[in-house]
């Protein structure tokens, strides 16, 4: 089954700020660098919206956004 929640940055507003690389502690951005990239989608817990609400220019969308909330239970504090 293909992953159905992951986030998409739009590199035409990313200021590359660093706050969505430095937030997830899923491993879904690569570190190390200042422009996120999306390296492990599967790691993305569905439904959180963690470094999207950090992002200061609503560049981060999700594939299969239909405004679910979050299904995580651990104590990532993504959220
Ligand atoms: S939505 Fe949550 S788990 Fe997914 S990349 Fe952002 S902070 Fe990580
Ligand atoms: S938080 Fe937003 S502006 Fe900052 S690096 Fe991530 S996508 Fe770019």
């Amino acid at each position: 089954m293909s992953k159905k929640w992951y986030p998409v940055i739009n590199s035409e507003t990313c200021i590359e700020c660093g706050a969505c690389i430095e937030k997830c502690s899923h491993g879904v951005y690569g570190k190390n660098v200042t422009q996120p990239a999306v390296i492990n989608p599967d790691g993305c817990i569905d439904g959180c919206r963690g470094c999207q609400k950090l992002c200061p220019t609503e560049s981060i969308d999700y594939v299969g956004d239909v405004g679910q909330e979050s299904s995580c239970n651990c104590n990532c504090t993504c959220i």
